[in-house]
């Protein structure tokens, strides 16, 4: 169980997806406790953190919340962009991340 303050937990998720080290099939597979790299919730075979963050079906909903804030698409291309432009963007993608990642966790224990 973590117990973290908001702002740590946050950077928490996000590092997740800068860094590629986490709950992603494709960091699992490479470190040996996957066989395969593929999503667990589409037929991606791949499953890195960009798919999951701006990709796959299964986050279309978190990924909407996002996109309203932020008032554009986002991609793995243009969200550190969007990120750095505005305060309100960086909380969203962050949340996004966050959301995300706790919705696998809960999932994979349950
Ligand atoms: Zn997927």
């Amino acid at each position: 169980m973590w117990i973290k303050r908001k702002h740590e937990e946050v950077n928490f998720y996000l590092t997740q997806i800068l860094s590629h080290h986490g709950n992603f099939g494709s960091y699992l597979c490479k470190i040996g406790k996957k066989e395969v790299a593929e999503c667990r919730y589409c037929a991606e075979p791949n499953d890195t953190p960009e798919h999951t963050m701006f990709a796959c079906p299964r986050c279309e909903q978190e990924r909407c919340e996002a996109r309203m804030t932020i008032g554009s698409n986002i991609s793995a291309d243009t969200f550190l962009k969007s990120a750095t432009e505005r305060r309100e963007n960086f909380e969203a993608i962050s949340k996004l991340a966050q959301n995300i990642l706790e919705a696998k966790y809960s999932e994979e224990q349950g």
